[in-house]
């Protein structure tokens, strides 16, 4: 059997873990949250990054940076996870749709402006499989009409734009150390911070909306009470586990990049003769191996391709249903002009087996069966 994903696990974490557990505090700002956060500034060179309990409160750590009032109104694609619109709704904002690009599945820059309207207050670009949005025009939007950018980099931890680290670009940047994600420590993320004016309300607001990390290096005498917050401190167990696996960043991401490649071209002659779509990666964006994903004719052909893998022993899964479409986002959001591709790209989209112990034996006869589903074998 070939599960879609399969967490990477080595011994060193539990060496690193047991390290956490028998020598040093589990809470706080410890040495591997230290460590962890010295990678992620390393990588992103920004001022500043918090080890955050999960992708989804790092972008409620930026929702709270960014003063979200109800009213608001917050642009993003329809195209994602719950968590990039849940932040922003908790705090009373209303969620603009935008459609999304049909190559690259992200949100379509030349869409955001019609979507500005004098409540907008941010635009969060989400950078699907690891591939990034076109960041300088929704750059160059967002300073035009004085607009935050909260870029959800969920999957694209040491992916790049023009050279540029996703993450880094924008006001704020989320990460994601789930389990389903190239690095993991269980749950978890980080909130890298861009914009050096939000650093120390930052602390503040993962630390209970005390102002302890002032009391901690002795800037201020006692710690109180100073502002909104809550706990969105990760354990030292969990940061334990996270840095062996960030030590080994590159080789991971080398690896997973290497599979992507390998399913590429073995599948690029089924592309050629129009039975399936590929992904795109534009020239500016280079990717971190995080998913492989297909598009074919339309859900009915989507669905029975997934029956005949599984029949073949391989686990494949389709991937967002469009936010606007569901229960919440109908209550909490509208979708800016047409839904020209959001639905029905989705709809055709196909994830594949990718992960760090996958075997190229193993693309091979994924492919092989892909193959055999079209040309060698069709059933109907
Ligand atoms: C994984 C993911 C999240 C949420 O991250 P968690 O760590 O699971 O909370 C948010 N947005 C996107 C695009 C994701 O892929």
């Amino acid at each position: 059997m070939i599960p879609f994903n399969k967490p990477l696990f080595w011994e060193k974490e539990l060496d690193y873990m047991h390290r956490a557990i028998t020598t040093q505090s589990m809470s706080g700002d410890g040495v591997y949250i230290k460590a962890c956060t010295r990678w992620l500034i390393e990588q992103t060179k920004t001022v500043s990054a918090l080890l955050t309990t999960s992708g989804t409160h790092a972008l409620e750590m930026a929702a709270l940076l960014c003063n979200i009032e109800p009213g608001d109104e917050v642009i993003m694609a329809s195209y994602t996870f719950t968590s990039t619109a849940n932040a922003f709704v908790l705090r009373g904002a209303k969620i603009v749709f935008v459609d999304i690009r049909p190559d690259t599945m992200n949100i379509d820059e030349n869409l955001i402006e019609a979507a500005i309207t004098p409540k907008t207050k941010v635009i969060v670009p989400v950078h699907y499989a690891g591939i990034s949005c076109e960041m300088d025009k929704i750059m160059e939007i967002a300073r035009k009409y004085h607009l935050l950018v909260i870029e959800d980099a969920a999957q694209g931890v040491k992916s790049r734009y023009r050279n540029k680290a996703l993450g880094s670009i924008g006001d704020f940047g989320c990460y994601s150390f789930h389990q389903s994600k190239n690095y993991s420590m269980g749950e978890g993320g980080a909130l890298i911070i861009n914009n050096p004016a939000f650093s120390e309300r930052a602390e503040i607001i993962r630390e209970k909306g005390t102002n302890r990390k002032l009391f901690l290096t002795g800037e201020v005498d006692k710690y109180s009470w100073v502002d909104l917050g809550s706990s969105y401190l990760p354990s030292e167990i969990n940061a334990a586990y996270l840095f062996a696996q960030l030590e080994e960043a590159d080789k991971i991401k080398k690896k997973r990049v290497a599979l992507w490649q390998k399913y590429y071209r073995l599948l690029k002659p089924l592309a050629d003769q129009q039975y399936l779509q590929l992904p795109f990666i534009p020239d500016e964006c280079e990717q971190n191996g995080h998913l492989f994903y297909l598009k074919v004719k339309d859900q009915a052909e989507r669905d029975h391709l997934i029956q005949h893998l599984k029949k073949n022993n391989i686990f494949t899964v389709f991937h967002y249903v469009p936010l606007h479409s569901s229960q919440a986002g109908i209550r909490f959001g509208r979708f800016n002009g047409e839904d020209r591709f959001t639905t029905n790209e989705s709809k055709r989209l196909l994830r594949l087996p990718l992960f760090y112990d996958l075997e190229e034996a193993e693309v091979i006869y994924i492919v092989d069966q892909i193959d055999r589903f079209f040309v060698k074998d069709p059933k109907e």
